[in-house]
């Protein structure tokens, strides 16, 4: 279940993978997208404009996704500009970012405290496949990160329940107080200034378009995680196209196709 956008594309010589977490390893916040939608449909469809349920989704939807893969508080913003724009008086966007938190804990609480009572196997809120891959890549040599646009504190204790940050050995970081301080733009930024380090030695995976855009704009190789949280057995049709859009060299629904996908990754195709 390997497809490749652009046939014969590849990093024979990757020595750093860069990993989204939330859709692309972890699924402890899985249901996050529908329930940011509801929250938003509610907040606009208080100031009473007229406008029909599918209306205001049409007007949300695209900057969910668009956003999707930076720091929440971006989407909470975008929110406030479209209260603005029908009139209303918009929270602080860090208020509308709470009042969403606190939705999705509702949800990923319960799943945060099973893994803390050790009532599932950590592998259970992974993306089937996770683990056997990221031990393949740093059995191959590669220096792994993970990032993500979940607050920090809570990117460290997940990341820790679900018993992978052993294998992150370049770092985990995730969204800081000051949403400019950190991005995955600046983490691939600051891969790229290290010593020999080259675009063609970075690999990516993520599920939303903001990892996949950056990793195409450094000039890295991007794979596409087109998972249908929470079974991630088929590809999301939804995140497909939109994984496409962006530029993913490769689209995979899970990481269950590994061994069809990793000789496709660091083919060589270059005479030797
Ligand atoms: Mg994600």
């Amino acid at each position: 279940m390997v497809e490749a956008i652009h046939p014969g594309a590849s990093a024979p010589f990757a020595r750093i993978a860069v990993f989204d977490f939330d859709g692309t390893v972890s699924l402890i916040r899985a249901g996050w997208g529908g329930i940011m939608l509801s929250m938003m449909l509610e907040v606009l469809a208080a100031l009473d404009t007229g406008e029909s349920p599918e209306d205001l989704r049409r007007a949300v939807e695209p900057f969910i996704w668009r956003l999707t893969g930076k720091d929440t508080l971006y989407q909470m913003i975008a929110l406030a500009e479209q209260v603005t724009l029908r009139g209303g008086t918009p929270l602080d966007p860090r208020d509308y970012k709470q009042q969403f938190l606190l939705r999705l804990f509702a949800v990923s609480g319960p799943r945060v405290q099973q893994l803390r009572d050790r009532g599932c196997p950590p592998d259970q809120y992974l993306v089937p496949g996770t683990r056997a891959l990221l031990e393949d890549l740093r059995a191959r040599g590669l220096r792994l990160y993970l990032a993500s646009g979940t607050d920090d504190t809570h990117l460290h204790e997940e990341a820790a329940l679900l018993d992978i940050t052993r294998y992150f050995d370049g770092g985990v970081y995730g969204a800081i107080p000051d949403p400019g301080a950190f991005s995955k733009r600046i983490l691939i930024e600051r891969i790229l200034r290290l010593p020999g380090v080259r675009p063609y030695h970075l690999i990516g995976f993520g599920d939303g378009p903001v990892e996949i855009e950056e990793l195409k704009r450094a000039g890295a190789l991007a794979v596409g995680l087109a998972t249908d949280e929470p079974e991630c057995r088929d590809t999301s049709p939804w995140k497909r196209r939109n994984l496409i859009e962006v530029g993913a060299d490769y689209i995979i629904p899970n990481y269950l196709c590994r061994q069809v996908l990793l000789p496709m990754l660091f083919a060589n195709h270059e005479p030797i």
